[in-house]
């Protein structure tokens, strides 16, 4: 049995490469899962041996079987140079920051973005000398318009957090292209399976492996796909920061990647039939989903992505508190809480009007966050439908 390399991946589907890519079973007796190497120290078996310097591991820290796995799989699937796995999301994107900028530089960041990022800008980049200035996600080429003698990066994420804003990627990464400026894109909405940033611009991908790769909110994880011009500063600074993900988190990352395309299919429709239900509710102002005909992004998306997972927004007409937390309280198979990407449904209620400053939020009433999780559609409208009724009693 042959295996499935990196450079085959233009032949195969995406269904056949989460489940091949990444191992090799008769380099390992014949056993089908890349096993955990566990391991600081790697041993090397004559003085030449260190002193030529070619041996493909040679500490920890610097990688293992099982990383080079998943980093070769996920390379692949983003079609890209390089990737190094990070202990988390977010240190997956402050590592990407450090690696482009620098004491004296300005960086645009989208408005909409993840918000531990965006106290990563205001704080240690800020202190190192590093200018933020933040931009509204619809601007697509008229960022431009911001760019000045130092901009080092525009960073990117669509659709943005909590609101799902789309931005135009390829818009923004030639303008910036033309300038030099590195575009980095978070892309965790939408994994490598459903939008391609690389080819769509960006230099540089970002994601929190802790949703929809590890899939079982059991682990966090996080990954840096790069293209050939920028992966050399992505692995000095990972290098340089002493970036390494944890063994069995990078083993439960491989595990996840071989059922991604099977859950995030049922994501998407889950979370797409939450969405339709949620918008013919009398109770609902508002739903925020780029999957849907009338969304203000639904063409970018369209043209960009190959699918939608199975997160999203709504706003609720104004209630009073105590019958919106009836509805929340009462929810049997929603549970409430940060991260996503599991297989269990979430809630969680949102504001981004106290820290948005380049766009400005306002809902008419509560905006919930919603996670489709992999439940029969079914239960979870009933779920909701209880919700709703329980929301009307305290409030008619
Ligand atoms: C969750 C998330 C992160 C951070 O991931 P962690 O693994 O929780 O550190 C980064 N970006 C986005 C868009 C996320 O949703």
């Amino acid at each position: 049995m042959g295996k499935i390399d990196e450079g085959e991946h233009a032949d195969t589907a995406p269904a056949t490469e989460v489940v091949h890519l990444g191992r090799d079973p008769f380099a390992q007796h014949g056993f089908v899962n890349t096993p955990v190497y566990r391991g600081s120290t790697v041993l090397y078996p004559t003085l030449a041996s260190i002193e030529v310097k070619t041996q493909p591991y040679t500490y920890g820290r610097r990688g293992t079987p099982t990383v080079r796995a998943l980093e070769s799989a996920l390379t692949s699937l983003a079609g890209g140079a390089d990737t190094k796995l990070t202990a988390s999301g977010y240190q997956a994107v402050t590592t990407a920051l450090l690696a482009f900028a620098q004491s004296g530089d300005h960086i645009l960041m989208v408005d909409t973005v993840y918000q531990p990022t965006r106290q990563f800008c205001d704080h240690l980049l800020k202190r190192l000398g590093v200018e933020t200035e933040y931009y509204d996600p619809l601007l697509g080429a008229d960022v431009a318009k911001l760019f000045r003698p130092n901009t080092r990066l525009v960073y990117v994420e669509s659709p943005g957090s909590q609101t799902f804003e789309m931005q135009d990627i390829p818009a923004i990464a030639s303008v910036a292209r033309e300038r030099n400026i590195w575009v980095l894109a978070d892309n965790t909405w939408a994994s490598p399976l459903y939008c391609q940033p690389l080819a769509l611009g960006a230099d540089v991908v970002i994601e929190a492996g802790t949703k929809y790769l590890v899939g079982h909110a059991d682990a966090l994880l996080g990954f840096i796909t790069s293209n050939e011009r920028a992966k050399r500063h992505v692995e000095l600074a990972a290098g340089n920061l002493g970036v390494c993900p944890g063994s069995e988190e990078t083993y439960l990352g491989l595990r996840g990647l071989r059922t991604l395309d099977v859950r995030l299919a049922r994501h998407q429709e889950t979370g797409i039939r939450l969405a339709q239900w949620l918008k013919a509710r009398p109770e609902v102002s508002r739903v925020l989903h780029p999957a849907l005909s009338d969304d203000p992004g639904h063409a970018l998306w369209k043209r960009d992505f190959k699918g939608a997972t199975g997160l999203f927004s709504t706003i609720l007409n104004p209630v009073p508190k105590p019958a919106l937390a009836a509805f929340l309280d009462g929810l049997k198979l929603f549970g409430m809480g940060y991260s996503w990407g599991g297989y269990e449904s979430l809630v969680i209620p949102f504001d981004c009007g106290t820290y948005r400053t380049a766009t400005r939020w306002s809902a008419p009433g509560p905006a919930l966050r919603f996670h489709a999780g992999l439940e029969s559609v079914d239960d979870l409208i009933a779920d909701l439908a209880a919700g709703f009724d329980r929301m009307k009693a305290v409030a008619p």
